[in-house]
């Protein structure tokens, strides 16, 4: 079966992919999100993350711990989400390449809030530079279901994407109701 390191930005994300490629591939988790504000919630999306693994039974893979670094993730720049998504994904790119699997993929791929577009583009072209099989699937028409199943059994399911921008326009979306 190939053998697939699927980038996980989170566990509601992550269960609509795992429920799409579990027939098909042998799926481990790789945890690599230095986006995430603050500490706090970094540990607490990690956590839930693994918790998840564990339920599923597959490999969970994390790189570094909370690397957080707020002057990047304030810069005003049209570009902070194609960056975000760069970086994380070439992380995943390379780390499956070093571990001889045989393609990566992307929970990001599940959430209809996300750039979905871009982020199979950034994912095809690591594919060629890195020359690891990228795994396009849509998982978006199973992310409610896979995020209400996870709610059923308590885990955390986060408010804002994870920079500190993300988080402000949370605060005001909040404020403005
Ligand atoms: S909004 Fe989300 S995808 Fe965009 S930079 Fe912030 S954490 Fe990354």
């Amino acid at each position: 079966m190939t053998r697939l390191l699927l980038h996980i930005c989170c566990a509601p994300c992550s269960a609509s992919a795992a429920d799409v490629l579990k027939n098909n591939f042998d799926v481990s988790f790789y945890w690599f999100n230095p986006n995430i504000y603050d500490q706090k919630e970094y540990e607490i999306r990690k956590e839930n993350a693994k918790r998840f693994a564990k339920e599923l039974g597959v490999n969970f893979y994390e790189e570094d711990g909370f690397i957080y670094d707020g002057k990047k993730w304030k810069q005003e720049s049209s570009l902070i989400c194609e960056n975000c998504y760069k970086l994380r994904l070439e992380k995943t790119a390379k780390f499956a390449k070093d571990n001889n699997f045989d393609a990566f993929s992307t929970s990001l791929l599940s959430s209809p809030y996300q750039k979905h577009e871009l982020i199979k583009q950034i994912s095809q072209k690591l594919s060629l530079e890195y020359k690891i099989d990228f795994v396009y699937k849509d998982f978006r028409p199973k992310f409610y279901e896979g995020k209400n199943s996870l709610r059923a059994k308590g885990y955390y399911l986060q408010k804002y994407c994870g920079c500190e921008k993300s988080f402000q326009e949370m605060l005001e979306r909040k404020n403005n109701k």
